[in-house]
């Protein structure tokens, strides 16, 4: 099968012919129907995330369907459409069982220490596989591990309240443009904040009002703001905590540069009641979350643009292009 290969730390990705994969107990082998893009391949390929192993299949979001079923696999069958989450837990330990699987010791990342999706077919363990409602396309369910279940579950980690206000950073962004639904769907009000007058009219379609610039501040605190979603990082992070209102919470998804850091004012936080929530990964509780809002068509996948494996490069031409909006999704 053909399959995006990296070699070795730092040392790029090609596309290769490689063996197909057979699953070994408790795994499926599943045809991928789509994978999807992200921001955080990038990372990846710039040595950010030590645990990987070379080499290794690159991409960590995939919806697909169940082709072989490995020994002592019950749940699963052939022909089952399934997603996985962004890794596998062990799901016999005390976080497994209490169903917060992402704090699993002996968790194993996917494009990390286990192969990952951009290829025909992947081999999933089945502690991280999860079925897809009928209702959900696709394009909804590829999203739902590492975009609208992660965003889903920042939100109940936030404890959002219906009525509460959600600000949006990065709102044109892949993983921005589906946290304005996924934040409308669980009962907020929503307000995108863009730093292009282009954007603004399709975030437009998501979002109850629009702030377009770097400084949203001042314009966003003419409403009370109750949690922000920080999907950038550095460049965003000190305007998103200046917008909060007393009691905020701050989501941060976003750390488009990991070599900047932010000076903190404790101050700040203390006498605002503010609460900063590090957030990264959902949970199995969290996907079939955000697959049930997408199944009910409240989520709509939004596609900036749709490749091959062979055209990987292109894929992530368009995933850094600043005039394209939503999600670069593979089709291998
Ligand atoms: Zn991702
Ligand atoms: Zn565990």
């Amino acid at each position: 099968m053909k399959a995006v290969v990296v070699k070795g730390n730092k040392q790029g990705y090609e596309v290769r012919d490689i063996p197909d994969p057979k699953p070994e107990r408790g795994e499926v082998v599943v045809q991928i129907r789509r994978a999807a893009l992200c921001y955080r391949d990038l990372l990846q390929l710039q040595g950010f995330y030590p645990r990987m192993k070379y080499p290794v299949i690159l991409g960590h979001e995939m919806v697909g369907e169940v082709t072989e079923v490995g020994e002592g696999v019950t749940q699963f069958a052939r022909g089952n459409r399934v997603i996985s989450l962004l890794y596998a837990p062990d799901g016999t330990c005390h976080y497994c069982k209490q169903g917060e699987e992402a704090y699993c010791h002996s968790r194993l990342g996917y494009s990390e220490e286990l192969d990952g999706f951009f290829a025909e077919q992947a081999k999933v363990k089945v502690t991280s596989l999860i079925k897809v409602p009928d209702g959900a396309s696709d394009e909804g369910a590829v999203m739902v591990p590492c975009v609208t279940g992660m965003v889903y579950r920042g939100l109940r980690r936030a404890n959002l309240r219906e009525g509460e206000t959600v600000l949006v950073t990065g709102a044109s962004g892949g993983v921005g443009i589906h946290a304005l639904q996924v934040a409308k769907a669980m009962g907020a009000r929503v307000i995108g904040v863009t730093t292009s007058e282009e954007k603004a009219s399709v975030v437009g379609k998501y979002a109850d009002r629009v702030i377009v610039g770097s400084k949203f501040s001042e314009e966003a605190r003419k409403e009370d703001i109750n949690v922000v979603i920080d999907t950038v990082g550095t460049p965003t992070f000190d305007e998103s905590l200046r917008s909060l209102w007393m009691g905020g919470r701050i989501v941060q998804i976003g750390n488009v540069d990991p070599t900047q850091s932010y000076q903190l004012r404790l101050g700040y936080t203390i006498l605002k009641d503010i609460a900063i929530i590090g957030h990264a990964s959902a949970t199995r509780r969290d996907a079939e979350g955000a697959l049930r809002l997408t199944a009910e068509g409240k989520i709509n996948p939004v596609i900036a643009g749709t490749i091959s494996i062979e055209e990987i490069d292109k894929g992530y031409e368009i995933l850094k292009d600043k005039h394209k909006v939503g999600k670069v999704v593979m089709r291998p």
